[in-house]
């Protein structure tokens, strides 16, 4: 390419001086390509995709400014659990924007009812225990501002633990019979003591073993705002600071915090957006293989729906 447009420069300037005598016409330049922005992954609600662009580029999705593509040109984002129909993405060099206009998939979500839930975990009136709560919270929002500088959310995400999906992703919830916030993680059910494995490379954003309704909880962080959370856990093998590999035993599965028996509640965030992790498992593997064959793919892969979980009585 380069070379045909070299050529075509020569050529015209080897012609101008018999063409004219006046100034001499400087050969064009040749127009850079445009801007590049393709994506890839899950256009749905609770939905991750992966677009690349220039390197270094601004992003905005939906109107807003959300960091920069990294030395690759990489750049991850997420639709949350109630996004609207659509939703744009935007990059800015200095001297180009390009926009994409991507459908976002609707999901239904179903309404879940646990009972039997220590009443401190749902409505908690101890002084000690709402104090406590509060500092959780403090801690939780500074691990959340955590932005490792790498792309680890190219890492084609594995299942951090072999379960049975007991809670899916997304539900109405009512707790004790109080209407509650939506769940958003994914509760798989595994034996007590069941290894817990880093889904993909990051950086350990939080480690507290006991935290009032998380229990042993870990935060990964894989770059871009993309961080997952590890809830419930009864044992931690990760310290806060740490670097891990795919695969990396993180911690043990518990009950610890706010749960009725073992299980693992895998949570997924990008910013300020909550994401449903079973499909980044799905649609982080579908875009790195789809970037690497070189063939990005449209938006509008339909995600799956998890049978509500009905607790026994
Ligand atoms: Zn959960």
């Amino acid at each position: 390419m380069r070379g045909l447009v070299l050529a075509g420069g020569l050529l015209i300037a080897a012609c101008a001086p018999s063409v004219a005598k006046g100034p001499t016409v400087a050969p064009p330049t040749p127009a850079p390509p445009p801007l590049e922005l393709t994506c890839a992954g899950a256009f749905a609600q609770g939905g991750v995709v992966v677009c690349r662009t220039s390197p270094g580029a601004t992003v905005f999705v939906d109107g807003q400014e959300r960091g920069a593509a990294d030395a690759s040109g990489w750049v991850v984002a997420g639709f949350d659990r109630d996004a609207p129909a659509s939703a744009s993405l935007t990059v800015r060099t200095a001297t180009e924007t390009r926009s994409l206009d991507v459908a976002v998939a609707a999901r239904a979500y179903a309404v879940q009812s646990i009972a039997g839930l220590p009443q401190q975990t749902v409505t908690p009136t101890d002084p000690a225990v709402q104090a406590r709560i509060a500092r959780e919270a403090a801690m939780k929002e500074e691990a959340r501002k955590s932005r490792a500088a790498s792309s680890d959310f190219l890492d084609a995400f594995l299942w951090p633990v072999q379960g049975i999906m007991s809670g899916a992703w997304g539900n109405q919830r009512i707790l004790n019979g109080e209407p509650r916030a939506p769940h958003y993680g994914i509760d798989i059910a595994a034996a007590e003591g069941t290894p817990v494995r880093a889904p993909a490379d990051g950086v350990v954003a939080m480690a507290n073993p006991d935290m009032h309704f998380e229990g042993g909880l870990v935060m990964l962080d894989h770059g871009q705002g993309l961080i997952t959370y590890y809830l419930h856990m009864s044992r931690l093998d990760v310290a806060q600071g740490a670097r891990v590999v795919q695969g990396q035993q993180i911690g043990l599965v518990g009950k610890k915090g706010r749960a009725t028996g073992p299980h693992l509640c895998w949570r997924m965030r990008w910013r300020d957006r909550n994401l449903d992790p079973s499909l980044a498992v799905q649609a982080l593997a579908t875009a790195r293989a789809s970037f690497a064959a070189g063939a990005p793919l449209d938006p509008g892969a339909a995600p799956p729906n998890f049978t509500p979980w009905t607790p026994a009585p």
